[in-house]
């Protein structure tokens, strides 16, 4: 899942409008932030399944930054490191609950997706809806247009900043459907971590300068 959780650092910047937008996707996307890096340091692994033509998905090993206890733990880090560091507008008390509840939506959003391996806990017994490939990229683009949507109902930014960001949305929506129908199967694993750090670290800076309103 790629713009689906963009969707979800979108709607959280809705609910907290002082939040930097470029925070809220970060946040949004650490769990898999946290996996890519643990893939590059063999802590975690992913590979290629042989169904992966059909179903897109890649295999994962990834306990200790998917696992349900490992999210709720990364998401009261994050909402602990925000608070911490000053939280850009710090502003009302249930700012770092915002934080959190966007970190903790990529594990809700991943169960949708994810075939059965997301675990309890390091070990614990894993689960996943494992939504079916045409019906999980809509839901997934559904999930992306309504956090564009709540986000443009409660923006203050200019219209060309509001369109930076609905074309960020949109190229992110277009790589998510590529990836969920390209033939091509990933080759080597620590590549992709690499492409894969690299575009959510594009998709973030992005969503930052845009919401930098000078
Ligand atoms: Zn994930």
């Amino acid at each position: 899942m790629l713009v689906g959780h963009l969707g979800a650092g979108l709607a959280a910047k809705a609910v907290a409008p002082r939040a930097g937008l470029g925070t809220l996707v970060a946040v949004a996307f650490l769990l898999d932030i946290l996996l890519w890096l643990f893939v590059t340091l063999h802590l975690e692994g992913a590979s290629v399944p042989g169904d992966f033509a059909e179903r897109h998905q890649l295999a994962f090993s990834f306990p200790w930054s998917h696992s349900l206890v490992a999210a709720l733990l990364w998401s009261a880090v994050a909402a602990f490191l925000w608070s911490w560091s000053g939280g850009e507008g710090k502003y009302f008390a249930f700012a770092p609950a915002v934080i959190a509840a966007t970190a903790f939506s990529h594990w809700i959003l991943d169960f949708i997706t994810h075939d059965a391996d997301l675990p309890l806990w390091p070990g614990g017994p894993a689960y996943g809806l494992g939504l079916q490939p045409p019906a999980a990229l809509v839901v997934e683009l559904v999930l992306a247009a309504l956090g564009f949507g709540l986000f443009l109902s409660r923006t203050r930014l200019s219209t060309p900043r509001r369109i930076a960001i609905g074309g960020l949305t949109l190229a992110v929506a277009a790589l998510t459907i590529y990836g969920d129908t390209t033939d091509t199967t990933p080759g080597d694993i620590l590549n992709l971590a690499g492409i894969s750090l690299l575009t959510i670290f594009v998709i973030v800076t992005i969503a930052a300068v845009a919401d930098r309103e000078t």
